[in-house]
């Protein structure tokens, strides 16, 4: 999978995430490129495209949104999030073309190994919404996708810090220690 880079004139200024708990998917509910997207968003008065990522139906993956900053794709999670989406309607397609859906796993596989705390969720889980769709390939695209475990993330610690065994116990020994661990792990990755 190649990131294909994508000059856009933005609106206005655009905000760093300073947290990435989410990787949220969407369709586009229709077809046609990425700077149409980036100008239909200037219209309904964003800065420009609100997504980070865009994955088009013959399987080139486009980038949206520069990744560290904050998006505008789903209400009351921008802050936190990556917005990725998908061009169809997958409510109305039957089925995503096997290039759109291997490009596409790919990239959430990618976005996982920046962001491994991050967790995969579709638009409507959040929000009252189709989106993105009844018949989009979710678990497919999921698939294989994991969180990390408290056990990678001691592994990480240990071989990037060179922590002994007994100050990583240590540091599970507080109260959110797994939480915190992963946190470590994951600002060493
Ligand atoms: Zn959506």
């Amino acid at each position: 999978m190649k990131i294909i880079n994508e000059t856009f004139k933005w609106a206005s200024s655009l905000t760093q995430r300073n947290d990435t708990k989410y990787i949220i998917i969407h369709h586009r509910a229709g077809d046609g490129d990425v700077q149409s997207i980036h100008q239909g968003h200037i219209e309904r008065g964003f800065s420009g495209i609100g997504y980070h990522f865009y994955v088009r139906k013959n399987g080139e993956v486009h980038k949206g949104r520069p990744i560290g900053t904050v998006g505008a794709h789903t209400l009351g999670k921008n802050q936190d999030s990556i917005g990725v989406c998908f061009e169809g309607n997958f409510e109305k397609e039957f089925a995503m073309s096997s290039a759109q859906q291997k490009s596409g796993k790919e990239l959430i596989d990618y976005l996982k190994t920046l962001y491994p705390m991050a967790k995969v969720h579709r638009h409507s889980d959040f929000q009252r919404t189709a989106c993105p769709g009844k018949k989009f390939p979710f678990d497919k695209i999921k698939e294989g996708v994991k969180d990390m475990t408290v056990d990678e993330a001691v592994e990480i610690v240990q071989a990037k810090s060179g922590l002994e065994d007994e100050t990583i116990e240590f540091l599970l020994c507080y109260k959110y220690g797994e939480e915190l661990i992963k946190k470590i792990a994951e600002a060493m990755i």
